[in-house]
Order: C-alpha cells, then structure tokens, then sequence
C-alpha cells in the first residue's frame, strides 16, 4: 500500500526547490511502484541486485532505476545494462568494473562516490583520505574511464535521534562535495549531485544542501525485511 498523500506532498516540496526525488522501493511488491509509477514517479531506488533485475523486466521502460546499496564487482553486470545512477560506489576497484561492464554495452553509466560520515561502522563509504587515494588512481587512469562519470557523492547519516549529529554529518558531506567542485570537478557542471536524506532525516539533508533525497517507509510503509 502506498502513501499517495504523501508522496503528493513530498513530490510538489521537491519540484519547487528542484530536489531529485528518488522513491526506495526495496522489498515492495511490484504493484506498489506502479501505483506511484501512475501518480507521476519515475525515479526509483532498489538495493538488492537479484530484485531490481526482476521489476526492471516486470515494470515500464522509462523508469529511471538508482542502484543504492551496496553493489559488490561480480554483480555490476546485471545491472549495467540499464541502471540510470549507482549511488554507493566506494572502491577504485567497482568504479573500474562499471566502466568495463558501461563500456560492454556501450553506455557512459553515472555514479555517486559514497561517503562514510556515520558514527557507526557498519556504514559503507569512503572518508576524506579514501577519497584522496580514489583521485590519485582515478586522475592516473582518467583516458580509460571514459564510460563512468562521476556525478556527485551519496551518504547516510548515523541512525539516531540526534538531530545535531545528522545535521553536522551532512554538513560534512556537503561541505566535501563543495569542494569537489570548486577543484577536481571545477567546470564540470555534470557533477551536481548530493544524494543524502531518507525518511527520517529528509528534511535536514534539504536544509543542509542536499538535492537528491531516497526516501521509502514515507511513501509506502514500514519495510519487512528478508
Ligand atoms: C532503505 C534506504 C533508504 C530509504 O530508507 P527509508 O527510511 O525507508 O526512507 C535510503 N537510502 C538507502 C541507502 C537505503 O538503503
């Protein structure tokens, strides 16, 4: 069942502060994104591989499929054929392996760089001095990745009720990203992107200069997982 009301009003929000709305339907029956899929949505967001290759060939053809979990080297290329943005790379070593699968089918696939900025280590992501190793090994091999590009950076904040802790670590990643575009992507106007704020902490993630959101249990309730 979805929220119709609510995705309406989250919808509007988004169009009038030009926020990229993605709808995180992991673990949702197929149904359910159609009925979004009808309201007007067509961004939306899976985490498991095997799930999102089996809507991706039940559902229509102009939905714009985000990959948002993490995504290990041997499953990039189910994917590849059709993935609109991949927003958890945090290896050298699965950006390389995006490219060979884009270049495969003759595509240039988007990607976000995940960035840790959780108190908790459970979390996926590169923290500043990952990200300085990243560039020495993406700005050697540059020439040969010319089927990935580099559109911005994602993150997820610490789980907790502490609104000052979440605002402080996105403030973090947006003041990283910031400074990614007044350097390594000066002039690159592609690389726009600042994927953070789910449910919970949407509203912040705006406040602190997000303009992707993935928001799920919102739009169409709790998640029972598998
Ligand atoms: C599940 C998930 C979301 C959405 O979480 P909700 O709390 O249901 O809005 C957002 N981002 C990532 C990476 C997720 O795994």
């Amino acid at each position: 069942m979805i929220n119709a009301g609510a995705w309406q009003q989250l919808h509007n929000e988004c169009a009038s502060k030009d926020i990229q709305l993605v709808a995180v339907s992991k673990t949702k029956p197929a149904a359910d994104i159609e009925a979004l899929y009808k309201l007007g949505q067509r961004d939306f967001g899976e985490n498991y591989v095997q799930e999102l290759v089996d809507k991706q060939g039940q559902l229509p053809k102009d939905i714009n499929w985000h990959y948002i979990g993490h995504l290990q080297s041997n499953k990039v290329k189910y994917i590849a054929p059709f993935v609109h943005l991949i927003h958890a790379v945090d290896s050298f070593k699965l950006l390389i392996e995006i490219n060979k699968q884009a270049q495969k089918n003759n595509r240039v696939i988007d990607v976000l760089l995940q960035m840790h900025i959780a108190d908790e280590e459970t979390k996926f992501g590169m923290d500043e001095r990952d990200l300085v190793e990243f560039f020495q090994y993406y700005d050697a091999q540059k020439e040969q990745l010319q089927h990935v590009r580099i559109r911005g950076l994602m993150a997820m904040a610490t789980n907790t009720d502490d609104e000052t802790q979440v605002r402080t670590e996105f403030h973090r990643l947006h003041n990283t990203f910031k400074t990614f575009q007044s350097s390594e992507f000066l002039g690159k106007s592609y690389f726009d992107t600042c994927s953070i704020g789910m449910s919970s902490d949407y509203k912040i993630a705006i406040e602190e200069g997000g303009n992707m959101i993935r928001v799920g249990s919102l739009l169409f309730g709790e998640r029972q997982y598998h």
